[in-house]
């Protein structure tokens, strides 16, 4: 007889060792030099559960550009994870959000969402300045401070979102138009800003009442997914927001051309936006917003105060290592005050601590890259070959992490290829402006908004409630403001017939 062996303990403690397996691959901890340890979801967020990829053993590494470490790595979505999202995302749309949560609800979500993210807002800006390289500071009191305030200015909509009732010419007749949430929305960020961008792309489209599946960028994929267990514990359905870090060509591209998916909303690179609206068109043509790379000019004259146009124009080239669509990337000078003005900008340079971004003395930190880091490089050694004038930093340091001092070129031309592409990045040209009149210094702006140089409106921190929008061309749609609503729904034209009769035949 064979001897009786019970397997429930040592299936158990399979089991066991399974889901602890499981579980240690899903989350990371991740030390914070001089701050605290976070505990960070590798995982894709699909359905409100951290789960791996079902058939790719890809990770994505995510890297500290100050110390060029790994910091810990994240499942990588493929083709099939980008399927299971985006079915999760379509399920939640028909089921327990779109159309079946009314707006009041909505609002109540987004605005606990916003109260979490900024009760973990030292947490949250520990791992985006350790991702991204940007000060502590800045990440927490304005990045993350920002993402709040958009939050709740979202959840403030959310009950009111309406259409029209119309006149129509026949008294048997009644038509209205709705404002319905557009359905499945993938959303693409970029790296500069991971969790502003996340929160300018998620609450409008929560807030209307569409689903998401959100890829952050492969180079910054920590902070969306900590802000997924948020979404989690602030009670969102499962599939309403769904994230799934993938590299650009594989998660980024399934999204864009996938059927099942009514909106693309993009924020990153030029290229990668002509290719996206490519894919959508060759697909179920969705709507599609891009909101891509830009290269601002100041225009300084000598009726100013000069020191506090020096500090803008430093802030607006250095205010996150240059990485900005907005940066204020281009001086344009009058003659009278050039010289000085650049004198007092490169002192006004000079004062910025670039360092460790979690060193509170920090004003700004490393690139976020080594392609970033070159790709800069490439610029500034453009710069200097076509005979520009180096005024201040354009020497690369020696030692870790990926750093570009701010760097000022003068003596430029506009055939350059510093003044013609998006160099961005810690760079700034100056140039002579000649103005003789003052009725004319309105006119350098208007000339230049007809230019063939892509811009953007230079501001400070972002307002929720204004329009953040490319002026021409590159870019399509608009972000934030009321304006960022009608970018998530469609308006649907209801014709009520309650008696008009038709005479047959026609
Ligand atoms: P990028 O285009 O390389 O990447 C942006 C996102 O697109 C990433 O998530 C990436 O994975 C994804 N992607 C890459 N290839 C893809 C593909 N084939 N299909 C679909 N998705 C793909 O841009 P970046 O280098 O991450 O971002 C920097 C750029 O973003 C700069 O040009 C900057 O000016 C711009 N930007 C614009 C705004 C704005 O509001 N207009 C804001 C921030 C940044």
């Amino acid at each position: 007889m064979m001897p009786f062996i019970n397997y429930s303990h040592l299936r158990l403690r399979l089991a066991s060792t399974l889901a602890s397996r499981l579980a240690m691959t899903q989350l990371a901890t991740v030390r914070v030099p001089g701050h605290s340890e976070i505990k960070v979801p590798t995982g894709l967020f699909i359905n409100n559960e951290f789960v791996p990829s079902v058939d790719s053993k890809e990770m994505i590494d995510a890297v500290n550009p100050f110390t060029e470490e790994v910091i810990c790595s994240v499942s990588s979505a493929s083709e099939k994870d980008i399927d299971i999202a985006v079915a999760a995302a379509r399920k939640a749309f028909n089921t327990t959000w779109g159309k079946n949560v009314t707006g009041w609800e909505r609002s109540r979500l987004i605005n606990k969402l916003a109260d979490l993210i900024e009760t973990h807002a030292q947490e949250l800006g520990e791992l985006e300045s350790l991702n991204n390289g940007k000060p502590l500071r800045i990440a927490r009191d304005f990045d993350i401070g920002d993402s709040v305030q958009c939050l709740r200015y979202y959840a403030g909509w959310a009950d009111k979102i309406a259409g029209q009732t119309l006149e129509v010419d026949n008294k048997t007749k009644f038509a209205f138009t709705k404002h319905e949430p557009i359905g499945v929305c993938g959303q693409i960020i970029p790296w500069n800003y991971p969790i502003n961008m996340w929160s300018w792309k998620v609450a409008p489209a929560l807030a209307v009442g569409c689903t998401i599946v959100m890829k952050p960028s492969e180079l910054t994929p920590l902070t969306a997914l900590k802000l997924s267990e948020l979404v989690k514990e602030a009670g969102f359905p499962p599939g309403v927001l769904n994230t799934v870090p993938s590299l650009g060509p594989v998660g980024g591209a399934a999204l864009s051309a996938h059927p099942d998916v009514d909106k693309i909303a993009f924020t990153g690179s030029t290229i990668t936006g002509r290719k996206i609206m490519e894919a959508a068109a060759k697909s179920n043509l969705k709507k599609v917003s891009l909101e891509l790379g830009g290269k601002s000019p100041h225009l300084i004259f000598e009726s100013c105060d000069m020191d506090q146009a020096a500090i803008w124009a430093a802030a607006g080239i250095t205010y996150n290592s240059g990485q900005d669509c907005t940066a204020g990337s281009r001086v344009y000078v009058q003659d009278s005050i050039h010289d000085k003005f650049v004198e007092l900008l490169v002192s006004k340079v000079k004062e910025l601590v670039v360092g460790n971004g979690l060193d509170d003395k920090t004003s700004a930190g490393p690139v976020v890259s080594k392609t970033q880091y070159d790709r800069v490089w490439s610029y500034i050694e453009s710069g200097k070959q076509e005979g520009a004038k180096v005024v201040v930093g354009g020497t690369k340091r020696t030692g870790k992490g990926f750093f570009v001092d701010p760097t000022i070129f003068t003596d430029i031309r506009p055939d350059m290829k510093i003044v013609k592409e998006e160099a961005s990045l810690c760079m700034l040209e100056t140039r002579i402006l000649f103005l003789r009149d003052s009725r004319r210094y309105l006119a350098p702006s208007f000339q230049l908004a007809g230019s063939k140089l892509r811009r953007k409106p230079y501001c400070w921190r972002m307002q929720p409630a204004t329009a953040w929008a490319p002026v021409s061309i590159p870019g399509i749609g608009r972000e934030l403001g009321s304006y960022a609503l009608e970018e998530y729904t469609s308006v649907k034209a209801v014709h009520w017939n309650f008696g008009e009769k038709l005479d047959w035949p026609l």
